[in-house]
C-alpha cells in the first residue's frame, strides 16, 4: 500500500475524473478542481427547455475501456447507465446518395461488394491488419507513461512495431485497397478524429476502423453525460473531494517540489498534483518560467487537431431523415482538408456531422421534437464573428434540407452556438483546440508532450494533449496510467 499523500487533480474531464479516482483508490486524499460551475470538461451537458445536449462526444466507441474502468471499482458501466449498440451505425449523405453503415460485418461486406465488386476482400483484410493493431496498441502500448523510448526497447515490442505501419500513411494505405472515391472516403473518416490529413496520419491509426466496423458504435441512454456521471459516482465511493468553480490561478513551486496550488478560492496544499487541464495552459500559465519544460517556440510548432464550430438546436418538430449519427459528405473533402491543415481559413464548402440523439432516445428532447448537434471542423485560430457563425448556420441548414426535403429554418427553438473563442474561455484550451495535438507520428507516444515533469518531482499531466492522446477512451486511459506512475513514484 502507498503512502497516503494530499493530491490536487486540475480539471473534471475524462482524463481528471479517471485519475482522481484511481489515485483515491490507491490510497491518496484526492481533491479534484474544476474552473467551471459544472463537472465534465468537454463532455458537460445542458438543458434547455427540455432540449438536452452533449455538448462535446457523442461517438461511444471502444466500450471495453470503459468497462475496464468501472470494473477496477469492483462495478460495471450497466450499474451506471444503459448502453445500446446503434444499427445502423450511422448515415452518411454524399451528393447524389445516402448510405447506411449496417452493424452487421456481413450486410457491410455486401455494400462495399455492391459498390465497388471485391472490396470486402479488401475490407476484410484491411480489417484483420486493424484488428492486430488495435489488440497489440492496447496490450503494449496506450496504457504506458511513454516517458522515453527505452519503455518500448524490447524484442517483442520492436518486432509489433514492425506490424504496425507507424511509417505509412493510413491514406496510402486505404489508397491501395479501394478505388471508389466514396469507399476510401469512408474508410478515412475515423481519422478525422485524430486531428490530421489521412495522408499525414500513420496507418497504425487504422485500428480506428476496427474500432468503428467490429467493436461497433454505441450509445449510452441519455448521452454521453452519463459517462461522466458514472465516473463521477466511481469517484465519489473512493473518497474523491469535487470542488467546481475553483480555479487554479498558478502552481506553487519550491525547489523543484509542488507545494500546492494558487486558486481563485485561496491556497490549496498539495503533495502531489495532477493537472489534467489544457497541458499548454497549465505550463505556460500556471508554472512560472524557470519550471516549464516546453518553450513557447516548442508551442508554436505542435501540429493541433481542428477546432470546430458547434451548434445545439432544438426543432418544434421531428426531422425525418436523420439518424443518430448523419455525416454529410456532399462536399470536397480535400478542399476542406487544406482549409483546415495548409492555408488555414473559414472553409468554402465544409464538410459536416449532425448528432441527432433524440432518433434513438426520446428522453433528450420533448414530445414529437428533435434535438441537432451541428460540428464543422475548422482550423484553429481563426478570427471569428456572428456573422460567420450565422453563415455557416444557414449553409448546414440548407444542404439538410436539401437532403431530407423538409423545411428547418422556421423551426429552431433553441439555438446556441459555441466556437473556437468558447473553448479558449470555458476550458483555457490552446488556440481554440477541440482534439488537442493531431496524431501525427512525430506527435506520437514518447513524441508527444510529457506526463511528468522533468523539473518538477511531483507534477504529472494527464488529458488530451499528453499519451495516449485525444479522444474519450485514450483519455480515460491517460488519467490511469498518470494516477498509477504517481503512486510509483511517491512510495
Ligand atoms: C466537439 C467535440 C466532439 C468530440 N467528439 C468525440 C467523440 O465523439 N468521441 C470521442 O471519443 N472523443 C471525442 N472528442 C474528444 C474528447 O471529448 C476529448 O478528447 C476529451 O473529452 C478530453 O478530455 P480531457 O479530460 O483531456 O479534457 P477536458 O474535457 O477539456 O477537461 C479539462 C478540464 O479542465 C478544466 N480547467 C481548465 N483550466 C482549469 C483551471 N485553471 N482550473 C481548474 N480547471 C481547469 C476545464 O474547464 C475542463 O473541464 C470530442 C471533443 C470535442 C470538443
Amino acid at each position: 500500500m502507498a503512502s497516503k499523500k494530499k493530491v490536487i487533480v486540475i480539471g473534471s474531464g475524462f482524463a481528471g475524473l479517471s485519475s482522481a479516482a484511481y489515485l483515491a483508490k490507491d490510497g491518496h486524499e484526492v481533491t479534484l478542481i474544476e474552473k467551471n460551475s459544472t463537472l465534465g470538461g468537454r463532455a458537460r451537458q445542458f438543458e434547455e427547455k427540455g432540449f438536452v445536449f452533449d455538448m462535446g462526444p457523442s461517438w461511444y466507441w471502444m466500450p471495453e475501456v470503459f468497462e475496464r474502468f468501472f470494473n477496477n471499482f469492483g462495478k460495471k458501466a450497466s450499474d451506471y447507465y444503459h448502453l445500446e449498440r446503434l444499427d445502423p451505425s450511422y448515415r452518411v449523405f454524399f451528393e447524389d446518395e445516402k448510405w447506411d453503415i449496417p452493424a452487421d460485418f456481413e450486410a457491410l461486406k455486401k455494400l462495399f461488394d455492391k459498390v465497388e465488386p471485391g472490396s470486402s476482400k479488401e475490407l476484410e483484410s484491411f480489417l484483420k491488419e486493424a484488428k492486430y493493431k488495435y489488440e497489440t496498441g492496447m496490450h503494449d502500448f496506450v496504457y504506458r507513461p511513454s516517458l522515453s523510448i527505452t519503455e518500448f526497447l524490447d524484442v517483442r515490442i520492436l518486432g509489433a512495431l514492425f506490424k504496425m505501419q507507424l511509417f505509412s500513411s493510413i491514406s496510402s494505405e486505404i489508397k491501395k485497397r479501394f478505388k471508389n472515391p466514396k469507399l476510401r472516403q469512408l474508410m478515412e473518416f475515423p481519422v478525422l478524429f485524430l486531428g490530421a490529413k489521412p495522408e499525414e496520419t500513420p496507418a497504425l491509426y487504422s485500428m480506428l476502423n476496427y474500432a468503428d466496423i467490429q467493436l461497433g458504435t454505441w450509445y449510452p441512454k441519455g448521452g454521453m453525460f452519463k459517462v461522466i456521471e458514472g465516473m463521477v459516482a466511481v469517484g465519489k465511493a473512493q473518497g474523491v473531494k469535487f470542488l467546481t468553480s475553483v480555479e487554479a490561478k498558478s502552481i506553487e513551486v519550491n525547489n523543484g517540489i509542488t507545494k500546492g496550488i494558487h486558486t481563485n478560492q485561496g491556497f490549496m496544499e498539495a503533495d502531489a498534483v495532477v493537472a489534467a487541464a489544457d497541458y499548454n495552459f497549465v505550463e505556460q500559465r500556471l508554472l512560472s518560467p524557470e519550471y516549464r519544460m516546453y518553450s513557447d517556440d516548442y508551442w508554436q510548432k505542435r501540429k493541433l487537431a481542428p477546432s470546430c464550430l458547434l451548434y445545439y438546436i432544438g426543432l418544434n418538430k421531428k426531422l425525418e431523415g436523420m439518424l443518430h449519427h448523419t455525416l454529410f459528405f456532399d462536399a470536397d473533402f480535400g478542399q476542406h482538408a487544406i482549409e483546415i491543415y495548409d492555408r488555414p481559413d473559414w472553409p468554402k464548402n465544409p464538410l459536416f456531422y449532425v448528432s441527432t440523439t433524440s432518433a434513438s432516445d426520446p428522453s433528450v428532447a420533448p414530445a414529437g421534437k428533435d434535438n441537432l448537434f451541428l460540428l464543422i471542423p475548422t482550423a484553429v485560430g481563426l478570427k471569428e464573428d456572428d456573422s460567420i457563425k450565422q453563415h455557416y448556420l444557414t449553409v448546414m441548414l440548407d444542404r439538410i434540407e436539401k437532403h431530407t426535403g423538409q423545411r428547418l429554418h422556421e423551426s429552431i427553438e433553441v439555438c446556441k452556438i459555441f466556437s473556437g473563442q468558447d473553448f479558449v474561455n470555458d476550458y483555457n484550451s490552446f488556440r481554440g483546440n477541440a482534439y488537442g495535438l493531431a496524431n501525427t507520428l512525430f506527435q506520437t507516444a514518447f513524441l508527444k508532450p510529457r506526463m511528468k515533469n522533468k523539473k518538477i518531482k511531483n507534477l504529472y499531466f494527464a488529458g488530451q494533449l499528453t499519451v495516449p492522446g485525444p479522444g474519450v477512451p485514450p483519455c480515460i486511459i491517460s488519467g490511469e496510467v498518470a494516477a498509477h506512475l504517481l503512486t510509483k513514484e511517491m512510495k
